[in-house]
């Protein structure tokens, strides 16, 4: 498949990427976390400061949130292929006729479609002088999975987890900014501690007065569609997890509530430091 030769075409790229292993002692990982996982800089070569991680998660986890804020701290691109999905439906690419009802019923893009715009995207990204990526939305089947272990040495695959309903409420309150495009989420989650599952408190990521006028949401974060994405994740993307957790690769990460919570509880599972986010909150 020429998609795939083209993807397979990164093997030379990625094979260039050291690593090292970091085992979840050193990274005061949860004990659920994965025995060991490999992240950048090599300490062998720092001036190659890549990472090659990947964000599995449920549709409404905050798999972009999270994935956008680490890519700013690692310096490496959040390359989300709902991203790539939309760009393609809004331009008159090849597939965006395809794409459409597709992605309104909450259906998967077939696995060739998203592996040629994912392969057009790293091979921009290649030219441009990238030398890593946060992945958000891929692989979302077990045969992308293959497909991408059989190109790349994935560093480190996390996976966001938060309870069903949430996700639901947290799906139905998104609301993008038609302009400047930024991600905004007007639900309000607070959930009371109930027969021992703890409870959650995530307050609602307001725009600024600017955007306010112009916020969107997306056509599929309906109930229904967002009923059926939830599906498809258990039914095409959850072994995908077994995937990843099989090779060592997977850190699980239930959310404990939202940005102001999470964030740093992420950051010390990861070993990472965001000084820009200490200077803010200390200015
Ligand atoms: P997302 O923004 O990640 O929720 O993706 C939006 C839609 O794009 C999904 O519901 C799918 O229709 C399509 N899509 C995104 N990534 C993939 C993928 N890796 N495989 C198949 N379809 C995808």
């Amino acid at each position: 498949m020429a998609a795939i030769t083209r993807l397979a075409k990164r093997a030379s790229f990625v094979s260039s990427l050291a690593t090292r292993t970091l085992t979840s002692s050193q990274v005061n990982a949860p004990p659920h976390a994965a025995a060991t996982f490999r992240r950048f800089p090599p300490r062998d070569n720092p001036s190659k400061r890549c990472v090659q991680w990947v964000f599995l998660g449920c549709p409404g986890v905050g798999k972009g949130t999270y994935a956008s804020r680490l890519s700013n701290l690692l310096a490496v691109p959040h390359i989300a292929t709902g991203d790539l999905v939309r760009d393609e439906l809004a331009s008159s690419g090849p597939f965006s006729s395809k794409l459409s009802d597709i992605v309104n019923q909450g259906q998967l893009v077939s696995d060739e479609i998203i592996i040629s715009l994912l392969s057009k995207r790293l091979g921009a990204g290649e030219a441009k002088g990238e030398l890593g990526f946060i992945l958000d939305g891929f692989p979302r089947t077990i045969k992308q999975a293959e497909i991408l272990e059989g190109v790349t040495d994935i560093d480190l695959v996390i996976n966001l987890k938060l309870r069903e309903d949430v996700l639901l409420e947290k799906c139905l309150g998104r609301r993008i900014c038609n302009q400047c495009g930024g991600n905004f989420n007007v639900a309000s989650i607070d959930i009371k501690a109930e027969n021992g599952s703890p409870g959650i408190i995530m307050a609602p990521l307001l725009p600024p007065v600017n955007c306010m006028s112009k916020l969107i949401t997306r056509s599929d974060d309906t109930e229904a569609v967002v009923k059926e994405r939830l599906r498809i994740y258990h039914e095409m993307t959850q072994p995908v997890e077994e995937f990843y957790r099989s090779r060592g690769k997977l850190l699980e990460f239930n959310l404990p509530g939202g940005i102001p919570e999470s964030w740093p509880k992420l950051l010390q599972v990861l070993n990472l430091d965001d000084c820009e986010d200490k200077r803010s909150a200390a200015a």
